[in-house]
């Protein structure tokens, strides 16, 4: 099973090709667990959508059926609920979620806040508030840099048990953050944490449309090569 699914990864020109043809074991055997980490979650009809880089995935879907230990909603300052993914996220999770919400006063932009997930597949929902998009002289990068920081330090807490976490595509809606550079701060983030923590297993991209997909997996892909050079 396992053989088959790296044949689909474009054996002969994947990135797992790739790495082998750089003499890469290590990056190699890790590539490979990371394939079999993908077939016990049962994402294995995903998988021609899904291109991994060590734990990092990338998937076109919506976040709301993702069956990992959290999700990360896009959410607002208020936390009450909004549009886009966080109105899709309280729709699905029921409305337990707003009750919980409630009692959280609110959220800083670039910080974060946990609740359950109720009728999610995902246990947790961990609420980050990105910044809006006002032409990037107002700290928009370090904001965004430090919302998936925050979610990356609360998922890492023992007491939640968090190995497989789903990020949505924070500030790139009505948010207004431009795309492949909040693809960049994303992939940056997440690879720094992965490198210095190894509480997590999985951490998923979770992107709603195909151009969004197209710019997070092109800035992992670009994140891992600078590391394989
Ligand atoms: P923000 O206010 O932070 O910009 P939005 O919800 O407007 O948040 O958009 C964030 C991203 O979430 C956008 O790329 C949008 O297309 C995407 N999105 C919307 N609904 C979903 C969903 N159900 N699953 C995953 N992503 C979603």
């Amino acid at each position: 099973m396992l053989t088959d699914h790296v044949r689909q990864e474009c054996f002969s020109s994947g990135h797992l090709a790739k790495i082998i043809d750089n003499k890469d074991i290590l990056a190699s055997v890790k590539r490979i667990a990371a394939i079999k980490t993908d077939i016990v979650m049962g994402n294995t009809n995903n998988y021609d959508k899904l291109k991994m880089n060590n734990s990092i995935a990338v998937i076109q879907g919506d976040i709301t059926q993702q069956k990992v230990d959290a999700i990360v909603n896009a959410a607002n300052n208020s936390l009450l609920g909004g549009g886009g993914v966080d109105g899709a996220i309280h729709k699905a999770a029921g409305s337990e979620l707003l009750k919980e919400c409630r009692k959280l006063n609110g959220c800083a932009t670039g910080e974060a806040k946990i609740t359950k997930g109720y009728n999610l597949p995902a246990k947790w929902v961990i609420h980050t508030v990105g910044p809006i998009w006002y032409g990037g002289s107002q700290g928009e990068d370090e904001s965004l840099a430090s919302c998936y920081r925050s979610c990356l330090e609360i998922a890492q807490q023992q007491q939640y048990q968090i190995k497989a976490i789903a990020f949505s595509a924070i500030s790139t809606g009505v948010y207004g953050f431009p795309v492949e550079r909040a693809a960049r701060i994303a992939a940056r983030e997440i690879q720094r944490f992965l490198e210095s923590n190894n509480s997590l297993e999985q951490v998923i991209l979770v992107c709603f449309s195909k151009s969004s997909y197209d710019s997070y997996l092109s800035a992992v892909n670009q994140m891992s090569e600078r590391q394989l050079d």
